[in-house]
């Protein structure tokens, strides 16, 4: 067989190239077909680590026999195939001054054969690559290590050809764009997730700017294919070549999202503090809390301080310059105290250059050192001179409004939303004999309450406060003298804007006197009644007798005066039976005697009643409902109500000539309505004339008799059927009284 390049026979005894091969700079050496070593050059043998007399004429694996299991079947397939072998970084383990090592060589195998073709020689030429291969090792190594630190970090690599604009990225980069890792997205589809704006303002910018500067960096927002917004941060570098041309950009690309975020909460929570801060108008420092030296000044601070942030420079002893000298011993006692407890807290005036003084509120905080700095207090402050003059003036008018309640001889008191009585005027004190702890404890004040009120005022005064409703009360307080005198407290709450009850202020008037005469006023008018009650009714039967016995006398003018004193007699009765009605309203003797009736057959026989004693008006009735309407209701009292409607209704009406009375249903209700055209009534007297004793006072009601009682009882009497009473009148037009009663259901 022949051999690919067959090596002439040359005697190496041929000096030239013996010297040639001997300084060579690689290894080269001859062996005989049974590896018998005939020549070495230096490198050789520098590479083997042996003498030349070591190895020449020796057979190979004797000197090296660790190589022979190795080399052997090697150099017989060269042998044998003629062919020569090429082994790149060829690793042997070589026992080398004494020593075992890998060692790595690039060498050939060659076979060399005489002209006949007869195998002669193996000829190897050796270079050795230990180094180089170790350096590459490492270099892969390294490589790894930055891609494992790269991953870790979550950082991607990318890889820019700049003539082909061809990208080789790290799987990761795919992942951060939202691509699965083994994909491997272009450039230009990279560059479409990257949000418009940011790619023409932000990208672009940087790409042209690292063509000059060599470094291309830039942060920018982007939708993922998944469409996820994030945030990237690249940096590259810009390869050039000698022309100046860029070949290549490397780079690492990082998805800084979270970091983003966090900064733009970040951000926006600065925003919100200093917003906050801002609102609160407080201004902020640092002190050290040993020399107390102050600083990290915020400029609110210095505004409170007088001082201009911008341009001027602040001393770190500021408060020393500023205190008013009235508070320096206040500020000493704070300072003791924040170092006992690690709060700081106090109220100083302080003077600003201009002479003009301040109110501030210095509030601080002991911070806890962090390893490796001091401890510091951080503190705020607050301009109050504005709430401090405002406390002045209220103090002020505080004092006013005191005195003047000390000066009344009426009781005063106030008490706080929660109904805990606060204050009491010198009055209350003077009267009671108390001191004002004795009042202003628990409930102290209730203790001169009489003992049969004191319940129902609890009761009474826990109404108003939960409801807000004024409290009205009539009471009797024990004086110093241990005597109890009647009085009507009254008391209204304070409100603010949003309804909330701020105090309650409250008086009590002494009605004793008051009370003493309506109750002989009340024995008078039982009395009067008595003894007037008697001798009408004997008048009464006694015209009543007479009547019978002359009313169909031929003597019109006895028949008249009988008739008129009878009415008139009539009239009298009504009166004093309502005057004793007065007087049994107000002591709560007006019994109801309940049953039902047809509301239809009163107002007929009523109006029927009416119509014989006064002729003087038509009266037209009116039933506005289909069939009958039946009430539960005490029928006298009921009879009573409407007789006094339809007598108003004709005595305030005497230019017309007739009255209107209409009976219908309206919400599960019977109303009974009376109507006049007489003298009506203005507007606001509307809401009095339900009063005990009222009577619309004017020219013409002057000439009406009258009490004003009729329809102070015709109220009474409708509330407590749990009814109602009301009017729609209009002055000289006439008026019309409505009452209703709920319907009586099986
Ligand atoms: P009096 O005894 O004065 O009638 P009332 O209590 O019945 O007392 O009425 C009170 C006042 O209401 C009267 O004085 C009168 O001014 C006014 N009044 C009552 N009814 C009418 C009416 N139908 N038209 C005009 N005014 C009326």
């Amino acid at each position: 067989m022949e051999a690919d390049f067959p090596i002439p026979l040359i005697s190496l005894k041929d000096g030239f190239l013996e010297n040639v091969l001997e300084k060579a700079p690689f290894g080269f050496s001859l062996m005989s077909g049974d590896y018998v070593v005939e020549f070495a050059n230096d490198i050789w043998l520098e590479i083997a680590g042996k003498t030349r007399e070591e190895v020449t004429g020796k057979n190979l694996f004797d000197v090296f026999p660790e190589t022979k299991d190795q080399l052997i079947p090697l150099c017989e397939s060269v042998r044998q195939s003629r062919k020569p072998f090429h082994a790149p970084e060829f690793s042997i383990r070589l026992k080398r001054n004494g020593v075992f090592q890998e060692v790595y060589f690039n060498f050939i195998y060659h076979p060399v054969y005489n002209t006949d073709g007869d195998f002669q020689h193996f000829v190897t030429v050796a270079m050795e690559v230990t180094e180089m291969v170790e350096i590459k090792s490492k270099v892969k190594e390294d490589e790894e290590r930055l891609r494992l630190a790269t991953e870790s970090s979550q950082t991607a690599t990318w890889d820019l050809d700049m003539h082909t604009y061809e990208l080789v990225h790290s799987p990761y980069l795919s992942t951060i764009f939202g691509y699965e890792p083994e994909i491997k997205p272009s450039l230009k589809q990279l560059r479409n997730h990257i949000c418009e704006v940011d790619r023409k303002e932000i990208v672009d910018k940087a790409f042209s700017e690292a063509l000059e500067t060599g470094i291309y960096r830039y942060e920018a927002q982007l939708k993922d294919e998944n469409g996820v917004e994030k945030w990237i941060f690249t940096n590259g570098k810009v390869f050039f070549d000698d022309a100046g041309k860029p070949t290549r950009m490397l780079g690492v690309l990082q998805d800084i999202t979270e970091r983003k975020k966090s900064e733009i909460l970040l951000q926006h929570r600065n925003h919100q503090l200093n917003t906050a801060l801002d609102a609160t108008k407080l201004g902020i420092f640092d002190m050290n809390p040993i020399t107390l030296e102050k600083y990290n000044f915020s400029p609110r601070f210095l505004e409170i301080f007088g001082y201009d942030s911008k341009t001027e420079r602040i001393d770190s002893h500021i408060f020393e310059k500023h205190i008013h000298e009235n508070f320096c011993e206040t500020r000493v006692a704070a300072l003791q105290r924040a170092r006992e407890t690690g709060d700081l807290y106090y109220q100083t005036k302080i003077v600003l250059r201009d002479g003009s003084d301040k109110w501030i509120e210095l509030y601080g905080k002991l911070m806890q050192p962090l390893r490796g700095s001091e401890a510091y207090i951080s503190g705020t402050i607050r301009d109050i001179t504005e709430r401090k003059n405002f406390e002045r003036t209220i103090g002020e008018s505080e004092k006013k409004y005191r005195f003047l309640a000390d000066a009344m001889p009426q009781i005063v008191w106030i008490a706080e939303t929660d109904g805990k009585l606060t204050y009491f005027n010198k009055a209350t004190l003077d009267y009671s004999g108390k001191n004002y702890n004795e009042f202003v404890e628990e409930d102290g004040w209730i203790e001169i309450v009489h003992p049969d009120e004191q319940q129902e005022n609890i009761k009474q005064w826990e109404h108003s406060v939960a409801t807000k409703q004024p409290f009205n009360f009539e009471h009797r307080f024990r004086n110093k003298d241990n005597q109890y005198r009647w009085f009507l407290s009254r008391a209204f709450p304070d409100m603010d804007e949003e309804g909330n009850v701020k105090k309650w202020v409250g008086t009590s008037t002494d009605i004793n006197d008051m009370k003493k005469q309506e109750s002989q006023k009340n024995d008078f008018i039982k009395m009067a009644n008595h003894e007037l009650k008697t001798p009408v009714t004997t008048i009464k039967g006694y015209v009543q007798l007479l009547k019978k016995m002359r009313g169909d006398s031929e003597d019109k003018f006895l028949v008249n005066s009988l008739n008129t004193i009878e009415n008139q007699v009539n009239k009298l009765t009504a009166l004093i039976s309502d005057l004793l009605d007065i007087s049994r309203i107000e002591s709560g003797r007006l019994p109801l005697n309940r049953k039902e009736f047809s509301l239809l057959k009163l107002v007929t026989e009523t109006i029927e009643d009416i119509k014989a004693s006064e002729q003087s008006h038509e009266i037209d009735f009116e039933l506005k409902h289909p069939g009958d309407i039946t009430v539960y209701a005490d029928k006298e009292r009921i009879t009573q109500v409407l007789n006094n409607l339809l007598t108003n209704a004709i005595k305030y009406s005497p230019k017309s000539k007739s009255v209107s009375v209409a009976l219908f249903v309206h919400e599960e209700c019977a109303i009974v309505s009376v109507r006049d055209y007489g003298i009506g009534m203005d507007q606001e007297e509307l809401n009095k004339i339900f009063e005990r004793f009222y009577r619309v006072s004017g020219e013409d009601e002057e000439t009406f008799p009258g009490f004003g009682i009729g329809l102070f009882i015709v109220k009474d009497i409708m509330d407590r059927h749990q009814g109602k009473v009301w009017v729609e009148s209009e002055k000289n037009k006439g008026s019309e009284f409505h009452f209703s009663l709920p319907i009586f259901k099986n």
